[in-house]
């Protein structure tokens, strides 16, 4: 009975792994953007358990595949997971340094005796150098974007994972070299470790993967697709938040504009160099907006711009640094330079309002006001 169980466990393990190998080669084909992570996940997961199976073997099969090979397989999955987790939030993995680790490993366990104690140390000290430096890379990445508290409880499946692997190379150190199929306490014990490692592992990753497809669906609700600029309804959403703390005291203003003879533009250079325009314009305006500045496409070449915490002059003038700021950038295609401008109306809130839809309306009424006295120009309403 004691002895079947490290044989369980191990076979629970590699059942575990290979599930999750193919969980993760499943799911890559449905997570938009996230295939690359999850393949790598998936090949992760095969190659420990590929490593445990041969692991296993040891004694019976060939010594260079049993040790060597299946060392190097742990440390492979170790190494991807480094790759994955940046790719997983959406940046570049850094594969040169990995391939590096991953070379050095294999020369430098080559040479060591497949009996030798020496053999797991070095196959650990790789594993956790590279789960250690996962860990402490997500956290720094995290802790840019969230509260450090945050930052650090959702890395430290990460920290625990290097933590159990160091564990388990104090213990190699302290000279208890037994096989992954002895029935000893330590055995079954680690074999528990690695069970819980790769479900804490693997919790860890998806986490992250469906975080980062929860914001990108977010932002593909939120965004206009052409200019990435806040689409109507998001804008309208916004607006509607400010009206509601107009009873606390924090006011705001709204700017709508539309481009002078846009319709010359589309007719004169095509379609394609309207569309540019149109995102010129929005890196133009952005630019000259704080952070807490939103700026929307209500529509066609019409936008809006919400400051919070504006007055009549403040907002007016945020609406000149616009107009000047578009005058002064023409549009470049095709080698030369198309002047672009746009009429600017301006309104303030009140709490006389009715609701989001009277200011925007005075907003529009100021813009028409300024079309009429002859373009390229702010008027308040
Ligand atoms: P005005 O100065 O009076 O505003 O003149 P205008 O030509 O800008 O006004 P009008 O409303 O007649 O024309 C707007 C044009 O904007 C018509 C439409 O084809 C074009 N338009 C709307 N949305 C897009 C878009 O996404 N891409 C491009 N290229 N053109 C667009
Ligand atoms: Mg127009
Ligand atoms: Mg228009």
């Amino acid at each position: 009975m004691l002895e079947a169980e490290p044989l369980t466990l191990l076979a629970t393990n590699m059942l575990f792994l290979l599930a999750a190998a193919l969980v993760w080669g499943g799911l890559g084909r449905v997570f938009l953007g996230s295939q690359r992570p999850a393949l790598m996940l998936a090949v992760a997961n095969a190659l420990l358990a590929a490593s445990l199976g041969c692991n296993s073997l040891r004694g019976v099969a060939w010594d260079l595949l049993t040790y060597w090979g299946a060392n190097l397989m742990s440390i492979g999955a170790f190494a991807l997971l480094r790759l994955a987790v940046p790719a997983a939030v959406g940046e570049t993995p850094r594969w040169r340094p990995v391939a590096l680790l991953m070379a050095a490993a294999a020369v430098v366990l080559a040479p060591i005796p497949s009996q030798s104690d020496w053999m797991p140390i070095a196959n650990f000290s790789f594993m956790s150098l590279l789960i250690g430096l996962t860990a402490i890379d997500t956290w720094r990445r995290l802790r840019q974007r969230l509260k450090a508290g945050l930052a650090l409880g959702l890395s430290s499946p990460l920290f625990l994972v290097a933590a159990l692997l160091l564990l388990r190379l104090v213990q190699l150190l302290g000279g208890s070299g037994e096989r992954i199929r002895d029935a000893s306490t330590g055995n079954v014990a680690w074999l528990w470790a690695v069970l819980v490692m790769s479900l804490v592992l693997n919790a860890t990753l998806a986490f992250m993967v469906l975080m980062r497809l929860i914001l990108r669906i977010r932002r593909l609700t939120e965004r206009d697709p052409l200019t990435d600029a806040l689409n109507r309804r998001a804008f309208g959403e916004l607006q509607a938040r400010e009206q509601g703390e107009l009873g606390r005291g924090r006011g705001y203003a709204l700017v709508t504009l539309d481009v002078d003879h846009f319709k010359r533009l589309n007719d004169t250079l095509g379609h394609a160099a309207g569309d540019a325009a149109l995102k010129h314009l929005v890196q133009v305006l952005q630019a000259c907006l704080r952070d807490a500045d939103q700026l929307g496409r209500l529509g066609g070449e019409e936008f809006g711009v919400l400051l919070p915490l504006s007055d009549q002059a403040g907002a007016i003038c945020a609406a000149e640094r616009m107009r000047t700021a578009l005058a002064a950038r023409p549009l470049r295609w095709e080698d030369k330079d198309w002047p672009l401008s746009a009429s600017f109306g301006v309104a303030v809130a009140s709490r006389a309002d009715e609701g989001v839809d009277a200011v925007m309306l005075r907003a529009d009424k100021a813009l028409y006001r300024a079309k009429q006295a002859g373009r390229n120009r702010v008027e308040f309403g």
